[in-house]
């Protein structure tokens, strides 16, 4: 037993650690149960009673005890801790969790895997999804993150195709190289994301060994009112350690549950996970002048001229004590963000502000707020809202429900009014078309000519062609064409790879 790993022990440590006499069983309207395990019946061989409150009590509650999982991001794993501001930024953000250094603010977050089904492997070439949610005294702020710095498409009207095409094919129900291939090849603007989900980075070692970008651009809002652009980088301090193609596929055999079973043991046993967070800060002026479009998810902020400014340590200390609880409805909106943070004119950020809690009140209703997992516990939620779906608070008993009121009902706040920035806009309204009038591939050439070595990028070139030989003759042949944009190199080796990949296959 000894040689057992927390996760696995954790029914022996329930009863170990219960100090409790064993407690009597009930139904969910608190009545003792005296037998649990034989349906009512008329003689012992006869049929069953509507009156069998104990089975059907049961019976119907196991019936509906699955909600929808999420679209995207659906299987994924959590945990609780802290957030430490290490470093001053007063002079860049307002926000409340930055106003001292050693201030510390209570966190959650969620890892996740962008694309695979709740019971799918953990170790597949995907996305990760990298989210935080700060409990602060100003109330939630969720940054809604990944493993990569930039994201496939900068249009929002773009996002349900980019997923469909990487989810099942709707006859087949089986994930589908051409789908995936043709979209990604008719949207160059995917490049960026593409060539590092086939670098080594698109196989983290679980979740602890990846860093975490939040990829969007805010806007931060100092005391004084003035504003600046930012971005949002999580540097792992277990430092960055991949999987190679073998052992994902060993463990996609052997422990498909990999990452949510290496953060619970890791966390039991005390050894803490923790991230330095950085931000990179651009100046309104730089933005106006920048060469390329910082509201473009698809770009990096190059390091070299916005550099990782330090601002202090996510540290995880704590496990779920009930995963559905506290990890499936755990709900993230990028639109909930606090006084001295607001959101930037990213398009794809503009259209997640909508969405994820659109999503969340279709998995957990109307008042998924409500749960004590996303409620914004260091404050007293004082609103107008009311009633609806599951309401389980005492609803704000009898302050007024309508603003104004002269019955000392909520008032606005002098801070949050004091940190809303007045930002002039003006342009012609029109469905500005992004594909190629952005620079969609600068940056690429850079990350395959800089960032990756000659290993790296041999590794990135067996990646990419053992998925693609996959997809149709012609859309092998669009997508070369792509890479060979990015450098004529790296056209030609794939070309050379995916020759290699089809005479393999017969
Ligand atoms: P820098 O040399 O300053 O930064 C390179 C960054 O790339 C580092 O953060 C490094 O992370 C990271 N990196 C290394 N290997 C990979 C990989 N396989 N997949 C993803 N990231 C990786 O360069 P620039 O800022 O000028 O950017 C150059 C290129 O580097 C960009 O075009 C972009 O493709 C990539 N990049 C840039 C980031 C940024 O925020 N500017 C962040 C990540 C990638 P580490 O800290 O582990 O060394």
């Amino acid at each position: 037993m000894c040689s057992r790993d927390p996760a696995s022990n954790q029914l022996i440590d329930y009863k170990t650690n219960d100090s409790e006499v064993q407690k009597d069983c009930t139904t969910a309207s608190g009545t003792p149960v005296g037998v649990k395990d034989a349906i009512m019946t008329v003689g012992p061989r006869g049929p069953a009673l509507l009156q069998d409150f104990v089975y059907l009590d049961e019976v119907m509650h196991f019936d509906t005890e699955r909600i929808p999982e999420r679209v995207a991001y659906a299987k994924g794993a959590g945990a609780f801790g802290y957030f430490e501001c290490t470093h001053d930024i007063t002079r860049f953000c307002a926000g409340s969790l930055f106003e001292k250094v050693r201030k510390r603010t209570a966190i959650a977050m969620r890892f996740s895997v962008a694309c695979g089904e709740n019971g799918s492997a953990d170790t597949i070439r995907e996305q990760r999804g990298f989210a935080v949610k700060f409990y602060t005294d100003d109330g939630i702020w969720d940054i809604v993150g990944c493993n990569m710095p930039v994201y496939y498409v900068r249009d929002p009207s773009l996002f349900p195709s980019l997923i469909h095409a990487q989810k099942r094919n709707p006859q087949t129900h089986l994930r589908d190289a051409d789908m995936f291939w043709d979209f990604m090849t008719l949207r160059p603007e995917t490049l960026h994301a593409l060539l590092m989900y086939f670098s080594d980075r698109g196989t983290p070692d679980g979740y602890r060994h990846m860093h975490g970008y939040g990829a969007h651009t805010y806007r931060m809002v100092n005391p004084n009112g003035e504003t600046f652009y930012v971005k949002f980088h999580f540097k792992t301090d277990q430092g960055i350690k991949n999987m190679d193609a073998r052992r994902c596929s060993e463990l996609m055999a052997h422990d498909p549950d990999y990452a949510i079973r290496d953060l619970y043991n890791s966390i039991k046993k005390g050894n803490y996970p923790s991230w330095t967070m950085y931000i990179q800060v651009m100046l309104n002026e730089e933005a106006k002048k920048s060469r390329f479009n910082p509201f473009d998810v698809t770009k990096v902020w190059p390091q070299k001229e916005y550099p990782l400014l330090p601002v202090g340590k996510l540290v995880l200390d704590r496990n779920p004590t009930n995963y559905f609880t506290e990890v499936e409805q755990l709900a993230f909106s990028p639109a909930h963000m606090i006084p001295g943070i607001e959101p930037s004119p990213d398009k794809m950020l503009q259209g997640r502000l909508f969405a994820y809690g659109d999503t969340q009140r279709h998995r957990l209703g109307v008042n998924y707020m409500q749960i004590p997992v996303n409620c914004p516990y260091r404050v007293h939620v004082k609103n107008f809202q009311r009633d609806g779906s599951m309401t389980v608070t005492d609803n704000q008993d009898g302050a007024p429900n309508y603003f104004p009121n002269s019955f000392c009902g909520p008032k606005e706040s002098s801070r949050a009014l004091a940190l809303q920035t007045c930002c002039p806009i003006s342009g012609d309204v029109y469905r500005f078309m992004s594909g190629d009038t952005e620079d969609n591939f600068s940056q690429v050439t850079d990350f395959w000519t800089y960032t990756l070595d000659n290993c790296g990028r041999k590794r990135l070139i067996r990646n990419l062609s053992e998925h693609l030989c996959e997809a149709s003759q012609f859309l092998q042949e669009r997508a070369v064409k792509l890479f060979t944009m990015v450098h004529s190199d790296f056209g030609r080796l794939m070309t050379e790879a995916l020759n290699t990949a089809r005479i393999s296959k017969f």
